[in-house]
């Protein structure tokens, strides 16, 4: 078996053992594999071994890639970085559904577009998100706009307890699903804190590392 193989087989064991942990069914956690800074071969040997779930952050590299790799049929690319607002029709082109959604002014060029709501939950604005009290309202705006809204994502900060910011989450969207009864889905849980992510209700993993080994550093 190729260590990818391998790799991939642990994370599906390490997710199946966290959510029996969780009283959970597996079957309803997803597993993006993140493949950002990887070259395209790497999603077709991804593919080989049943992978149709692909994650990328940015825009430059996905465009290409997701391009040359059209042969590959039944595979959905998650966009998982942030947007920049001039890109971000060009990245709804692609995208299957972007994980990133977290201003009024990607509301326009996302129209039609299956979309988490991006929650900031660290004190840095530049790490991307809406803060948390401001997720309704952008909600509102977002569905007014004709976007699809499935959830919320986010990123544990690199500091603190992953699974206290996965329940701050989990808090956050029992509050949105007031507003957009449709829009339960979680977004969050990568390499190092999946298994944190599954406990607090995670639907969506964005996993990277774990399976593809290190990732080439940017040239
Ligand atoms: C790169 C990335 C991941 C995957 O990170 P790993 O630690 O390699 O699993 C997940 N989410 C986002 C937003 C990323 O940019």
């Amino acid at each position: 078996m190729s260590e990818l193989a391998e790799r991939l087989d642990a994370v599906t064991a390490g997710v199946t053992a966290a959510a029996a942990l969780a009283g959970r069914d597996p079957g309803s956690i997803t597993t993006i594999v993140v493949t950002k800074f990887h070259p395209a071969q790497l999603v077709r040997d991804l593919f080989d071994l049943g992978v149709r779930e692909f994650g990328e952050s940015r825009h430059q590299e996905a465009q290409p890639k997701i391009a040359e790799l059209a042969d590959l049929v039944g595979t959905t690319w998650h966009f998982i970085g942030q947007l920049q607002s001039k890109k971000a029709r060009q990245v709804a082109a692609y995208a299957g559904i972007i994980h990133s959604f977290d201003r009024e002014s990607l509301v326009g060029p996302l129209a039609g577009s299956r979309v988490f709501i991006q929650i900031n939950l660290s004190d840095d604005p530049e790490r991307g998100g809406v803060a948390p009290e401001h997720v309704e309202a952008l909600a509102e705006s977002a569905l007014k706009g004709g976007l699809d809204v499935v959830g919320l994502m986010a990123i544990a900060p690199l500091n603190g307890e992953p699974r206290a910011a996965f329940a701050r989450v989990r808090e956050a969207s029992e509050r949105l699903v007031r507003t957009v009864p449709s829009a339960t889905a979680l977004s969050m849980g990568m390499s190092g804190d999946y298994s944190d992510a599954i406990m607090e209700g995670a639907t969506h993993l964005r996993i990277g590392t774990a399976i593809t080994g290190n990732r080439p550093t940017k040239g």
